[in-house]
């Protein structure tokens, strides 16, 4: 774990770069972003980004009824085991074990989480959970059912960047007293796709080798033991170009390469690549659809319409979380949910 009294990460960076020459993206945003979330809360408005479910109950709701429904017509299997990716502060977990045990579905509770001051909110939220590195160690003797919110877009990326020389590794240098991408001098060629070798010079790609690995392991664990999952990204369905980093400080952009470990860093995720590897793992993809539509497909606004009139000195609130969740021009369309499922499941609602 990091103390708070630890070297900072910018010296280290500094130290390795005058040391060795220039680091890899996938180093530098991988050492980031374990720095970053080690030792604090950086969620909700105090912090430096808000998600979904911190925005509204309704959304862990409505994912525990996506889980419930599906593991209902798959028959009920007990045991059953909800898996988490990166909870966070536990709360999409709360609500969505709390709407599941309305119609009896009480599943084991794994969270796989790396940073300790999230793992502490988590167990104050859901006090029975089991905490695990990474999913291998995720009980293999039944069903998952599995979300994951806002995590794959924290894994590391690798750029290439095709230069006048050939494709080169995107690396960050030190150099006029600040980080910089430059490009790298070992020639990496091999690792670009045949159909985008010939791309114009300065065309960028993109790839999260830790994404892959996360998927590529939900799709094998789907193929041997049932179950379905859900991952929602802030991400794109089509193939593209081009570098997607970005870094979060306190609600704002900022320079990804000014303030290292203090900062989110983050990239959309390829849903794509993660389609096909599910396949070609023998997992069901059950389809990519935007959170708008989704949420929508699942009935939040009649749900928001009871919730606010139960509670109509809440309803402005609800209408506009709603909005938030929903809406084109907020996260209704960048964000995107993916399913997955056993090859026996059955089609998950919403897709
Ligand atoms: N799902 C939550 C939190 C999203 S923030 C929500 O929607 O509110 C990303 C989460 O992933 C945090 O809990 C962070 O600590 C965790 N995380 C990031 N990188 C990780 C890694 N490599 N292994 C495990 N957990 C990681």
């Amino acid at each position: 774990m990091t103390k708070a009294n630890a070297e900072p990460l910018t010296a280290i960076f500094r130290r390795l770069i005058g040391s060795y020459g220039p680091i890899s993206l996938l180093h530098y945003m991988g050492e980031s972003n374990a720095r970053y979330y080690a030792d604090k809360d950086p969620l909700g408005s105090a912090g430096d980004f808000i998600t979904a479910p911190e925005i509204s109950q309704m959304f862990g709701e409505l994912i525990g009824l996506w889980l419930a429904d599906i593991w209902m017509r798959a028959g009920s299997p007990v045991p059953v085991h909800y898996v988490e990716l990166g909870p966070g502060r536990g709360t999409l977990a709360r609500d969505a074990l709390r709407t599941m045990k309305r119609v009896g579905l009480e599943p084991q509770v794994h969270f796989v989480e790396s940073s300790n001051a999230l793992k502490a909110l988590q167990a104050e939220a859901v006090p029975d959970a089991q905490w695990h590195h990474d999913l291998a160690s995720v009980p293999t003797d039944a069903p998952l059912l599995l979300v994951g919110n806002e995590f794959l877009d924290a894994l590391p990326v690798r750029q290439l960047v095709k230069t006048a020389e050939g494709w080169r590794e995107r690396m960050v240098d030190w150099g006029e007293d600040r980080f910089r991408p430059v490009a790298g001098d070992k020639p990496m060629d091999a690792a670009v796709p045949d159909a985008l070798k010939p791309a114009d010079e300065g065309t960028l790609i993109e790839t999260c080798p830790g994404a892959a690995a996360v998927m590529h392991e939900i799709a094998t664990r789907m193929a041997a033991q049932g179950g379905a999952a859900l991952l929602i990204d802030y991400g794109y369905a089509e193939p593209r170009t081009g570098s997607t980093l970005q870094a979060l400080h306190a609600h704002t952009k900022v320079d990804p390469f000014a303030m290292p470990g203090e900062a989110d860093l983050t990239c959309l995720v390829d849903f794509t690549i993660l389609a096909d590897i599910a396949r070609n793992e023998g997992a069901a993809w059950l389809g990519t659809v935007t959170q708008g539509d989704f949420l929508r497909a699942l009935g939040i606004e009649t749900r928001a319409a009871n919730l606010s009139s139960a509670a109509p000195q809440h309803a402005e609130t609800i209408r506009r979380a709603t909005d938030r969740l929903i809406k084109g021009d907020e996260m209704g369309t960048l964000f995107k949910v993916m399913g997955v499922a056993g090859p026996d499941w059955p089609q998950g609602a919403g897709f």
